[in-house]
């Protein structure tokens, strides 16, 4: 959690469009100002003329001439409720980004990625699968209601598998969790954690139980 202080000209982003993807799911697209990064990076982004900023992890791809973030509006929530209010010519403030939850050129080149999510952690995964078409990933994302599964027909139908907790339309019914105690871990793979903190930690364990190493483990938490 962020407070933003000295704001310069050049942290200022006009937004594009919001498009709504559930009730209280969004994705807000604004100007890239030719800024660089690497997919897994992530952002701090408030309203120009507010105190308070979060961290939202690039939607978007590399190679997309905007930036984009996909949120989810958290109920007593302060900044997830602000930028669902934007429209298109509103500004925004941002620093970055930042951060180091990337892939090395290697691991996009040579090895099996697993991404696991909760929600909207599955962010830095789809701007890692837009910005990488070669990698070899297998994705498991696990929300409550199979109408959660945030832009699935990006992903290649054999390479998402979708966890639902709260109705059974997703393509396995149970947390992500459920799904790695059932399943025999790739021993060789990149093992790419992100969302709610208590499945990193689950997960975490489940994996290391099973023999993954603690270095093809790596982490991001959200809340
Ligand atoms: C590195 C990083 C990247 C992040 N990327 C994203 C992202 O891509 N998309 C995104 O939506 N959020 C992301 N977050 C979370 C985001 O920074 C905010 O915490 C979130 O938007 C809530 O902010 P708020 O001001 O609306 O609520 P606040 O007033 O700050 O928080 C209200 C409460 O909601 C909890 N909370 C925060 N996020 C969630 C959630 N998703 N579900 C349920 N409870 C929650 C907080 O722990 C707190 O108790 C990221 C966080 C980090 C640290």
């Amino acid at each position: 959690m962020n407070n933003i202080l000295n704001i310069t000209e050049e942290q200022l982003y006009k937004v594009r469009q919001i498009r709504q993807i559930t009730n209280a799911a969004y994705v807000l697209r604004f100007d890239r100002n030719g800024s660089g990064f690497t997919a897994g990076q992530h952002v701090i982004l408030g309203l120009k003329n507010q105190n308070n900023a979060r961290e939202y992890s690039v939607y978007s791809g590399e190679n997309d001439d905007y930036f984009e973030i996909l949120v989810k509006e958290v109920l007593n929530g302060t900044v997830s409720k602000q930028l669902k209010q934007l429209r298109s010519g509103a500004v925004l403030h941002m620093d970055g980004p930042m951060g180091t939850f990337t892939l090395p050129a290697e691991t996009i080149r040579y090895k099996k990625v697993i991404f696991i999510a909760t929600g909207t952690g599955i962010a830095p995964f789809r701007s890692m699968v837009r910005s990488y078409p070669e990698l070899d990933y297998l994705l498991l994302h696990g929300v409550r209601h199979s109408f959660e599964a945030y832009d699935r027909n990006e992903y290649q139908k054999e390479k998402y598998v979708l966890c639902t907790t709260a109705d059974q339309k997703g393509d396995f019914h149970g947390r992500v969790t459920d799904y790695l105690m059932e399943h025999i871990p790739d021993p060789n793979a990149e093992y790419y954690l992100c969302g709610n903190a208590k499945m990193i930690h689950d997960a975490f364990d489940i994996l290391t139980l099973k023999g993954v190493k603690p270095e093809q483990l790596h982490t991001e938490a959200y809340f």
